[in-house]
């Protein structure tokens, strides 16, 4: 049996110290903040009593049943659609449109009637069909919805959100989202959307309560002290060779909180589309637990920056001319042997917790199969 050094609590370490400890292995978890569950952490805000995405808005979603299977097992997931408003001025006010682009996006937007084929002909006429191989964020926008929309909906936000232009950033952002002609106004297209009726916090304490597995918190990863088999390592990926090529770049986000009674803006979510609004979001907390029952309310507005040296990095930026060294860094861990590199931030990829979960999942099994990890 292996004794496996595990950096970081989060899913991504959560899911392979579970997987090992079931197969005998014993695993050390160590954690450089104060609690478990990495980004995606909950905990209740002491003035109201409402469960709060502590590092920003999380919500469940996979097409991988097995993914969703396994959250079932350590969590009660309550079924949830993720719905989003965003807010953008013009002519001088302020007006509220549904996102992700959608049917009655697109009406409200052009002042029209359509039905779903004729929007469909009608932004398919205006996306840029020059445009055949999107090479960055803009250009896919262009070619995907055209100018008005991405001017009104993508590109003061993603300047906000991403601080740079979005013809540095690459098209695979954009493609997360869904471009609709229909009604539906889901932000998410996955078959299994879901929130733990309890935070994901315990789900993920759930997953760590095994005998075989320890966790120490506050304590950052020092390869000298803690000594394995084997090393899974889910801290960000230039941190973990002292930055020694330079930096790679990441967002880190600021939250404002405040309090209110009753309802703020009657939805999770509420984006804000233009550039010269400072932040980028409005989360409205209560609304990811609507089967509680509080008198306050309490909301962060989201701002985000480049993140500095003592931030949390929240978003692998991933620019179009970041990649020679994103290279490197790929190589040099793929050189470092008894050291596996996962989750978001060791990977160094936008990804969500389900694609973390996969990928754990597959990475202990591989360990498991072979007696390393692939
Ligand atoms: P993390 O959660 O980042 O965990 C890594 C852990 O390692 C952290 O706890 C960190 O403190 C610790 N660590 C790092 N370095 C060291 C070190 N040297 N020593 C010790 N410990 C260390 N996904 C979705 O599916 N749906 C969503 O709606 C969604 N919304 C998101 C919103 C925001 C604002 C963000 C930032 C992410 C969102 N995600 C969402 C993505 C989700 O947070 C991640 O996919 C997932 O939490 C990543 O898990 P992880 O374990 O790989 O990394
Ligand atoms: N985006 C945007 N306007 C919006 C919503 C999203 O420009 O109203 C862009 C932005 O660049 C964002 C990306 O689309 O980073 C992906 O959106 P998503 O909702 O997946 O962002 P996340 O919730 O992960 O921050």
């Amino acid at each position: 049996m292996s004794h496996v050094i595990i950096v970081g609590a989060g899913l991504s370490g959560a899911v392979i110290a579970r997987e090992l400890a079931e197969a005998g292995h014993t695993s050390q978890i160590v954690e450089a903040r104060s609690h478990i569950a990495g980004n995606c952490h909950t905990e209740r805000d002491p003035e109201t009593g409402v469960m709060v995405h502590l590092y920003g808005p999380h919500i469940f979603h996979t097409g991988d049943t097995e993914v969703w299977d396994y959250v079932n097992a350590y969590a009660e997931f309550v079924p949830y659609r993720h719905r989003v408003l965003t807010k953008i001025k013009r002519g001088g006010a302020d007006e509220v449109f549904a996102m992700p682009i959608h049917l009655s996006t697109i009406n409200q937007f052009f002042g029209t009637h359509m039905s779903e084929a004729e929007a469909e002909a009608f932004v398919t006429a205006k996306a840029d069909s020059t445009i055949t191989d999107p090479q960055n964020f803009e250009e896919q926008a262009l070619a995907f919805i055209g100018v008005e929309l991405y001017e009104a909906f993508f590109k003061g936000y993603t300047i906000k959100q991403w601080g740079c232009d979005p013809r540095d950033l690459p098209a695979s952002i954009l493609k997360r989202l869904p471009l609709r002609f229909t009604d539906d106004d889901s932000y998410f297209n996955h078959p299994h959307q879901g929130l733990p009726r309890h935070g994901y916090t315990p789900m993920v304490a759930a997953m760590l309560d095994h005998p075989n597995i320890t966790v120490s918190l506050n304590t950052p990863y020092d390869a000298a002290t803690h000594k394995g088999d084997h090393v899974f390592y889910s801290g960000p990926l230039d941190g973990y060779f002292d930055h020694k090529l330079g930096r790679l770049g990441y967002r880190t986000l600021d939250f404002e909180k405040f309090t209110d009674t009753g309802n703020y803006q009657d939805i999770p979510v509420m984006n804000y589309g233009d550039a010269d609004v400072p932040f980028t979001r409005i989360t409205e907390h209560k609304h990811f637990a609507p089967w509680e029952d509080h008198e306050g309310t309490v909301c962060y507005r989201e701002f985000s920056r480049l993140c500095g040296v003592d931030d949390i990095p929240y978003y692998p930026i991933r620019l179009v001319d970041e990649k020679a060294l994103l290279t490197e860094y790929v190589t040099m861990a793929e050189a470092t042997p008894g050291v596996t590199f996962v989750g978001r931030l060791a990977t160094y990829r936008y990804i969500d917790m389900d694609v973390c979960i996969r990928e754990a999942l597959d990475l202990a099994r591989g360990f498991l199969e072979s007696g390393t990890a692939p």
